[in-house]
């Protein structure tokens, strides 16, 4: 199926009030714009330098949104122009991310990013620092973030049943962080091109499916 129709398919298969960020990571700038005829506008990117040569090239209009894990050094680059950082995963990103967006002067907006499956290997905030950060007013200091809500990855494995229980830890933390934030925490980032049926019934607000739109990637 091509890149249009797979758009067009993901699209008719999502409830309204769940929105479709296309994950165009290792893809190159033409499959990009034939998402982007066929009227896709967000994409995620998982590295910067990529991210930055696609924004240059491509049409200013589209949405970037950052879902890889993000190092303090490299925020400057993307600060300028980033719709959303999906990854947001430490105090010490955020503090820099503040930075930037201030000298940008700009509000960024971001997720948080939340470890939730039992695997060492994921990324994203322990839920105790988190808390605590949270508790502690941290983003009330940072007012050139703004939190929308929060990204999360579902183990790897072919046992629902765990992939179920991720996203309804990943659903119970927004849940929990609502009180915190404003109206503006609205976004559940959840689901992936193997398991975003099962995110959607978790109360996904936004999937982010990559191989099934564009194919295996090339690493
Ligand atoms: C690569 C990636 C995706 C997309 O994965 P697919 O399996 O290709 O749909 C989604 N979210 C994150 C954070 C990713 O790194």
């Amino acid at each position: 199926m091509s890149i249009a129709n797979q758009i067009e398919r993901l699209r008719l298969s999502l409830p309204s009030g769940v929105s479709l960020l296309a994950v165009s990571k290792f893809h190159p700038a033409e499959a990009i714009m034939e998402a982007y005829d066929a009227g896709q506008r967000a994409f995620g990117e998982s590295r910067v330098q990529e991210l930055q040569l696609k924004y240059e090239a491509l049409p200013k209009d589209i949405e970037w949104h950052m879902i890889g894990h993000l190092q303090t050094n490299k925020v400057k680059y993307i600060a300028p122009f980033i719709s959303l950082i999906e990854s947001l995963d430490s105090e010490r990103l955020a503090l820099e991310v503040q930075r930037q967006a201030e000298k940008c002067n700009r509000v960024i907006d971001c997720l948080l990013e939340i470890h939730i499956t039992d695997e060492e290997s994921k990324s994203g905030w322990a839920w105790d620092d988190l808390l605590g950060f949270v508790r502690g007013g941290g983003f009330k200091a940072l007012p050139n973030i703004r939190i929308r809500g929060v990204m999360g990855m579902a183990t790897l494995t072919d046992d629902e049943s765990v992939v179920r229980r991720d996203f309804e830890r990943l659903a119970a933390c927004k849940a929990e962080l609502e009180e915190y934030f404003g109206d503006e925490f609205d976004t559940l980032s959840m689901g992936m091109s193997d398991d975003y049926p099962i995110a959607v019934e978790y109360g996904s607000t936004q999937v982010r499916v990559g191989s099934t739109i564009f194919g295996a990637r090339e690493y």
